[in-house]
This record gives C-alpha cells, sequence and structure tokens, in this order.
C-alpha cells in the first residue's frame, strides 16, 4: 500500500496531522493501536501554563523565555499565534467547539476542584476568565447519586477556596437509578450511553429545576455527548438556569468525544484510519524510512513519501523504558534521556520528574535522528518529543496541535 504520508499514532497529534494533510489532498493512512490520553482531558487545551515554577497569564508572552530544545522554540516562536489560531479552527471544522485565546489564558476546574490555566475550553465547561473577577456567587453543584467519577465534596471546596458560594446537591432520576443496580455502570461513559435521549434529559432536567433554582449556574458532571455536543444543547434550553458541566475524573466522556470527531472527520476527508493496528518496525533506506510493517498487514509494508511518528510518551508506549534504558521501540530513532537510571525520577510525587522531559531527539525542523543523523522524511510531533512537560509545564496538548500542524507545513511544502 502506498500513501503520500503514514502516520504512527491515532492521537490528538496524529489525527491534526493526518487532518491538516488529508485537508489538502494528501492520501494519509493513520496506523492507531489503541486509546489515546484524550481519554484523561476532560476538555481544555493548555498551550503553556507553568514556567520555571511561575504561572504564566500570556502564553504568547512567556514562549519567548523558552530554552532552545523546547518544541515551541523548534517550530519558531513568531509562528506559535498563527499556529494557535489555525488549531482553534482545525477543532471547530471538526465539531469541537472551545474558546479562549492564546494571548491570555483562562481558567479550568479540575475534577478535584484546582483552577488551571489553559488555553482552550470546550464551550460547555465552566471555566473561569479572572479569578478576581468571579463570573457569579452561588453555584449549585449537582451531584448525581451513587456516581463514581466526580469526587465531589474535594470539587465543591476547590470551588469555595476560588470564593464561591456552593450547594452541594444530590440527585437521581428513574434512568439514574435503574443503572445503580449494576454499580460498575456509574461511571461517566455508561451514564453518556443513557441519557442522551430527550426524555431522559427531561427527567435530568426536572430535577434540576425543582432543586436548584436560587443558583446563579447550575454545574453538572460531564456526562452527557458521547459523540457530539446535541445532548448538553437540549439540556441547557429545559434547564432555567445557566447550565455548564465540569470535567469528571477519566476516562471522560468531552475526551472520547474529542477523539471520535476527530476520527470521524479525517476519514470523511478520505484518510485511512487502521484501527487496532501497531506500527512494528520499519525499513530505512540511506537517511529516508521507506517503509513499516504493522502487526495486522504484516508482509504488506506501508510505503509512503513522508512519516510522522506521533505515538506518544510512556503511557502510550511511543517511549518505552526497561531496566537499562528509555528507547523508541518502533523504529529505533534516538531518544534524549539521561543514561543514569537514578536520574529518572526524584522521591516525592509532587516533585518535578525527569522522566516526563524525555522524549524522540529532533532536528530543529522536528526530523527524527538515528544515530545522531536526521531522518529526511520522518518527523516527530506530540507527547514522543522531548524537551517538554506537559504536567510541569501545562504544554502537552499545545504542543501536539501545533507541532502537527507545522509538520504539515512542512511535509506539503516539498
Ligand atoms: C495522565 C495524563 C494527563 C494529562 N493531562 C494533561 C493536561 O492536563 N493538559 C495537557 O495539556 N496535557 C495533558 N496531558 C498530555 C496530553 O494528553 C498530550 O499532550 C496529548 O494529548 C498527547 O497526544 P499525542 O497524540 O501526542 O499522544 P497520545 O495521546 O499518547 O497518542 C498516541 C497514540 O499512539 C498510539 N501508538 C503508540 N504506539 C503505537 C504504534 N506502535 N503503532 C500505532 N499506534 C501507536 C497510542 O495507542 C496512542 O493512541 C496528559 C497526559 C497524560 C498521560
Amino acid at each position: 500500500m502506498r500513501m503520500d504520508t503514514v502516520i504512527i499514532g491515532g492521537g490528538l497529534s496524529g489525527l491534526t496531522c493526518g487532518i491538516a494533510l488529508a485537508k489538502r489532498g494528501q492520501r494519509v493512512a493513520i496506523v492507531a493501536s489503541g486509546q489515546s490520553t484524550l481519554m484523561f482531558n476532560g476538555g481544555s487545551m493548555e498551550l503553556l501554563g507553568c514556567v520555571d515554577g511561575k504561572t504564566v497569564t500570556s502564553p504568547l508572552q512567556a514562549m519567548a523565555t523558552l530554552p532552545q530544545g523546547h518544541p515551541y522554540s523548534k517550530i519558531g516562536v513568531d509562528r506559535i499565534a498563527t499556529l494557535a489560531e489555525r488549531a482553534t479552527q482545525l477543532l471547530a471544522d471538526t465539531g469541537i467547539s472551545m474558546t479562549g485565546s492564546a494571548a491570555a489564558n483562562h481558567w479550568r476546574i479540575t475534577p478535584m476542584g484546582v483552577a488551571k490555566p489553559a488555553w482552550l475550553t470546550l464551550s460547555e465547561n465552566f471555566s473561569i476568565q479572572d479569578l478576581d473577577n468571579l463570573p457569579c456567587k452561588r453555584l449549585a453543584l449537582m451531584c448525581i447519586r451513587g456516581f463514581f467519577d466526580e469526587p465531589n465534596g474535594m470539587l465543591a471546596h476547590g470551588l469555595q477556596q476560588l470564593g464561591f458560594e456552593v450547594d452541594k446537591i444530590e440527585f437521581t432520576t428513574t434512568d439514574i437509578t435503574a443503572l445503580r443496580r449494576s454499580p460498575s455502570e456509574m461511571r461517566a461513559s455508561s451514564l453518556a450511553k443513557h441519557l442522551g435521549g430527550n426524555s431522559a434529559l427531561q427527567r435530568v432536567a426536572d430535577q434540576i429545576n425543582s432543586l436548584a433554582s436560587h443558583a446563579d449556574i447550575v454545574l453538572l458532571p460531564s456526562v452527557i455527548g458521547q459523540s457530539d455536543d446535541d445532548g448538553y444543547r437540549t439540556l441547557k434550553t429545559l434547564v432555567n438556569k445557566p447550565l455548564q458541566l465540569v470535567a469528571t475524573l477519566p476516562p471522560s466522556v468531552a475526551g472520547m468525544r474529542m477523539q471520535t470527531l476527530m476520527r470521524h472527520y479525517f476519514r470523511m476527508l478520505g484518510g485511512n484510519y487502521l484501527m487496532g493496528d501497531s506500527a512494528v518496525s520499519g525499513t530505512f533506506d540511506g537517511d529516508r524510512l521507506t517503509a513499516i510493517t504493522t502487526a495486522k498487514l504484516g508482509d504488506m509494508p506501508l510505503k509512503a513519501d513522508n512519516f510522522v511518528l506521533a505515538a506518544g510518551s510512556f503511557v502510550s508506549r511511543g517511549l518505552v523504558a526497561d531496566y537499562e534504558r528509555i528507547y523508541e521501540p518502533v523504529l529505533g530513532v534516538d531518544v534524549d534521556a539521561d543514561t543514569d537510571r537514578d536520574r529518572w525520577t526524584s522521591f516525592g510525587v509532587l516533585q518535578p520528574q525527569q522522566y516526563f522531559r524525555y522524549g524522540v531527539a529532533t532536528d530543529q525542523q522536528l526530523h527524527c535522528l538515528r544515530q545522531g543523523k536526521p531522518v529526511a522524511n520522518l518527523h516527530a510531533i506530540g507527547s514522543i518529543l522531548s524537551g517538554h512537560d506537559a504536567v510541569k509545564m501545562g504544554d502537552g496538548t499545545g504542543v501536539s496541535l501545533l507541532t502537527a500542524l507545522a509538520v504539515a507545513d512542512s511535509i506539503t511544502a516539498r
């Protein structure tokens, strides 16, 4: 099978790159072995949240202080604003409607009730523009009886610390009560399957309207809308007060929806999404990668003019650590990581962990290096890249989206 571009990994970065290339008429295949880390995403994208331990309010300004090895520095800080706008538009094209600006972070609320800087947040999710100027006083936090994926006490406490008056209101409906017969069904993804229909939504709305009439804003866990935001829109019209959703613990319904919408859009553009297949090895000819072999296609290698490595970090097995070393398992490209194992981690959960910054080594154009030399037609994008830290710097999703678009530009500029 011969394509213009083959992408290894179908998470946020692989799909973004695939969509951008398919939109420009390329024949693209994405090899996607499994779920991506979008499952952990409660509905926000982060561009840059923290530098040198200081919270970032203006990501575009703070970019200038990043080290040379950071993916944003490699893309070119002067391109970030334009790429960020294009990323927002690409998400909107797929049906993911988000608000926010690269010029100024807003605050997303985690399921634990912590306010974190964010670039974009789903329009339906509760977010705060300015912590010194809260959007309202009284919040009704609707707590679904028996629901596993929202630590309501911590969430309410966090919101109170921010200055809100929070009323925790437990509720159920006949649909939810029926589901509770099997406690394992009380997860966000299961509820989303059962609360989609208009009559089930009406019963949720009836509960909210009878119990939360005093609130300025009603907050409901994000358990609606696995495949689109129609359910939220319907519920909003049925509830008498402004209604917003709050992120739940993973797996997140919002994250699953983003993944599904992007995959559908990529396929609609003619892209080939090889779901459940894995790249296992590559064939090189000098400084070029000529083909990859996948687990399912076996002796039918995927050939292409260009390849993109978007296989994610350790969680997705784009990088692997054993007792001896950290390596990239499919193509054997170079990795930026300490060789001394003792330096990989620091003791203490809240300590910065060095391994978060490890990733594949690339040149300034994000070509992968192999034995120190760039592979001319192989780029890396997203969380497999070295030099950034999604946890400490809050730059994970931004790096995924922006490196994907920058690499799509390089590929189509040839
Ligand atoms: C627990 C957790 C929490 C996070 N929280 C945040 C956050 O709060 N804010 C933020 O901005 N970012 C966060 N991130 C980071 C964010 O999720 C990522 O930056 C971004 O979504 C990564 O996208 P990606 O496509 O690069 O990688 P991934 O999402 O990891 O996707 C890689 C894909 O490649 C597939 N793959 C791997 N190997 C192969 C192979 N050989 N063949 C085919 N497919 C393969 C994997 O199955 C996976 O689907 C978090 C990440 C984790 C793990």
